[in-house]
């Protein structure tokens, strides 16, 4: 759900149907997005999110969060985040006597989530839909103001809610409206400059003979500008301002 919008996710879970796949969907940047009010899990055997700070619902240091509306998946996920202890499932024709944490069925990790990070994000959670609300009244002025001046703004498909992890535009010059932003006093940011399977790491893996090409087109012109839940109209126009006045 890169940058907030879901993915296509009725064309994926086709395919994974058709093949026997199960779908695990990297929701880090999505938490809020949905396609026709319904949640990635409508289609997900499992979403992943994430609560980096600078996600959309960020906690103050490090989290994260597995969802999946499957009991038993749920409860293999519980056992894997405490050391891969006994749960219910596990213990259905077994007898321990003692807390079952201390029986390990599996190899789990240690991944609680803080107290203090948990206490952080219930706070948050009660306003994130608001948060949401205003984060697209703040990407349709964007997307109003800079339509005329650069190469695509991010439209979302008909009945699609983003939840605008981030703000991403295409341009033909993107390093000269970097460095003229920058100019300017506004940052920016490029994610991704190198895509995955152009990743040194992944170097060893197959690839198609045309390569990515959508990606590898779109990693020369995409950048993100200033967005946050109360960016304010008079920063805004600033921003867009500055856009408009670049002359590549
Ligand atoms: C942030 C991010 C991750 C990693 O999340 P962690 O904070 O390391 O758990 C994975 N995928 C995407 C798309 C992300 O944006």
């Amino acid at each position: 759900d890169l940058f907030g919008q879901p993915a296509d996710y009725p064309a994926i879970k086709a395919i994974c149907d058709k093949h026997g796949l199960k779908l695990i969907s990297d929701s880090a940047q999505g938490f809020g997005c949905t396609i026709d009010g319904e949640h990635p899990l409508k289609w997900a055997d499992i979403t992943t999110t994430s609560f980096f700070p600078a996600k959309p619902l960020g906690c103050y240091g490090d989290g994260g969060a597995v969802l999946t509306n499957d009991d038993e998946l749920a409860q293999l996920i519980d056992s894997i985040r405490v050391h891969g202890k006994a749960v219910a499932v596990d213990l259905k024709d077994k007898t321990f006597d003692h807390d079952p944490k201390y029986l390990n069925m599996r190899i789990g990790l240690n991944s609680r989530l803080d107290t203090i990070q948990a206490a952080v994000l219930i706070e948050k959670l009660k306003v994130f839909g608001q948060e949401i609300e205003w984060r697209n009244r703040i990407a349709a002025r964007y997307n109003e103001g800079l339509r005329p001046h650069v190469a695509a703004v991010p439209d979302v498909p008909t009945g699609n809610v983003s939840n605008w992890a981030q703000y991403t535009i295409e341009h033909e010059d993107r390093d000269g409206l970097a460095a003229h932003l920058k100019a300017e006093g506004i940052p920016t940011a490029v994610y991704y400059p190198i895509p995955l399977h152009l990743q040194p790491a992944y170097a060893h893996y197959p690839r198609g003979p045309q390569g990515l090409p959508v990606t590898e087109r779109l990693m020369e012109r995409v950048i993100s500008l200033p967005m946050h839940s109360d960016l304010d109209e008079a920063t805004q126009d600033r921003i867009i301002a500055a856009v408009a006045s670049f002359k590549a």
